[in-house]
């Protein structure tokens, strides 16, 4: 088979993938860059993004959040550069054409992310990743990687699923993280840590694997729109979470916790013998102001509208689900690995968040890094001499269905915000006896981070 030749190759075509190959364009260097995608980004349901545009906030007071509910686990040089580059990003997507909501008085118009000290998600309706994946549109072919060439310890090109080799100077591996593992889980099946197992199995490291953010409600009944996370933002604005017996599980003083605290508070009730018939805890929005609430989410309000017409009847039946994964591929400030000619960005990258993430951070954090990774890259395949593909044509095994479906089943068993020890080992020594494919060494190694912070 013909091998195709390119300067810089990028491993998906979310927006960190999308941004990237932005940057490189925008370089004006003339290098070529080729994007493949194997369907079901996530970053076509970001809502908005967080950005310090409150008066009274600023890049260090966005910093002292991330870094806050990072737990001492996030990098700070990481999180330092998504708090200070968030306006810039904010400002590029408006001079591409974005238009954000604003207040009558020509504000923006925020969304109060629990955990954060100020509203800073911004939007455009509830379509902002859809709308920032249409302007940063990018030919992709439609095929997945899975396996990365390396010649003398330097990254060189890679093959797609059909056997296809791709020579390139540079690769950046922008392929979303690994939520999809879990049975119960928010988003695309699509999303089960490719990218992670590309990066260590081309020498670069992972860290952070054990800190998974677990969406706090996320609809197992009405079974229509089981598996849809409900925003939280929402609990600002009226909405309520109570168990069978109708009690609240947060006071009215209280402030909203953040995400992981929220979840595992839901996940305690629902152990405690507290929970509705289908195992979840009640999300009542009928004290929500439907006007307010249908010109802030225009997307979500259409969508619960179908459901549950006055919003007076309208609750959810919700539980955590697996969200997005905070640990991923090492990487340093210019997004470079462990490996040369290998950069990485996106959710598929660790150390940014530490053990939580606050809402809107994920959809700032592809742009920040996503333009980073590509300027980085494009610097490096500028000054970097082709090198010829190892004589590999074997195919790697890929990791049958069936073990996917035991892989959920020992996730979703021993593998949320309150296990303990004794279930995450259960969990490990489970995973153990299967057969050692890649996305099975994937589980073992976050259940092994979370077991090594219990
Ligand atoms: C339902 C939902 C709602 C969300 N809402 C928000 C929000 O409002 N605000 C916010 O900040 N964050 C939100 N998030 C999180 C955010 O969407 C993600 O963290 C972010 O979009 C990740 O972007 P990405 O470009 O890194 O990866 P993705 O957008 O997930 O794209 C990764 C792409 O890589 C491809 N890929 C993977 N492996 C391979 C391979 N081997 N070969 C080729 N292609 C591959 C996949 O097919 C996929 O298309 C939400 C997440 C979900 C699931």
């Amino acid at each position: 088979m013909k091998t195709l030749e390119t300067d810089i190759l990028l491993v998906g075509a979310g927006l960190a993938g999308r941004t990237a190959a932005e940057e490189v364009r925008n370089a004006d260097s003339g290098l070529r860059v080729m994007l493949f995608d194997a369907g079901g980004a996530a970053s076509t349901e970001i809502m908005g993004f967080s950005a310090p545009v409150h008066p009274d906030d600023s890049p260090e007071l966005f910093l002292r959040d991330i870094l806050n509910a990072g737990g001492g686990r996030s990098d700070p040089r990481l999180a330092r550069l998504l708090a200070e580059r968030a306006l810039p990003e904010l400002h590029h997507l408006e001079a591409l054409g974005l238009r954000f909501d604003r207040t009558p008085e020509g504000a923006y118009d925020t969304v109060n992310a629990i955990g954060s000290s100020f509203p800073r998600v911004v939007h455009s309706g509830s379509s902002t990743g859809r709308q920032a994946m249409r302007l940063l549109s990018a030919e992709t072919e439609h095929e997945r990687i899975v396996r990365l060439f390396r010649k003398e310890g330097v990254l060189c090109g890679a093959c797609t699923s059909g056997g296809r080799r791709i020579s390139a100077k540079a690769v950046i591996l922008a392929g979303g993280g690994f939520a999809g593992l879990w049975k119960f889980h928010t988003w695309s099946r699509m999303l089960r840590g490719d990218s992670l197992i590309l990066a260590s199995e081309a020498g670069a490291e992972l860290t952070g694997l054990g800190c998974v953010q677990f969406e706090p409600a996320v609809t197992v009944h009405p079974e229509k729109i089981a598996g849809f996370p409900v925003i939280t933002t929402v609990l600002h604005e009226g909405a309520v979470l109570r168990n069978r017996f109708g009690r609240p599980l947060l006071s009215p003083e209280e402030p909203v916790p953040g995400k992981r605290e929220l979840a595992e508070r839901i996940l305690r009730e629902i152990r405690a013998g507290n929970a509705l018939p289908h195992g979840g805890i009640q999300y009542d929005f009928s004290s929500v102001d439907e006007a307010a609430f249908a010109r802030k989410y225009p997307d979500y309000s259409a969508k619960f509208h179908r459901i549950e017409p006055d919003f007076r009847h309208l609750a959810f039946e919700v539980k955590p689900g697996a969200h997005t994964t905070l640990g991923g591929i090492r990487i340093n400030e210019w997004c470079e690995t462990a490996v040369p000619g290998l950069f990485a960005s996106g959710e598929a990258v660790g150390g940014i968040h530490g053990l939580d993430r606050i809402g809107g951070n994920a959809g700032l954090e592809v742009f920040v890094f996503g333009r980073i990774a590509g300027r980085s890259a494009a610097e490096y395949a500028a000054k970097t001499k082709r090198l010829p593909l190892p004589d590999v044509s074997d195919l790697p095994e890929p990791t049958p269905e069936a073990i996917f479906r035991e892989i959920a089943s020992v996730l979703d068993a021993c593998f949320d915000p309150l296990s303990d020890a004794d279930m995450l080992r259960r969990g490990i020594a489970h995973l153990k006896t299967l057969p050692p494919f890649p996305h099975v060494r994937l589980a073992i190694a976050a259940m092994d981070d979370a077991l090594s912070h219990r």
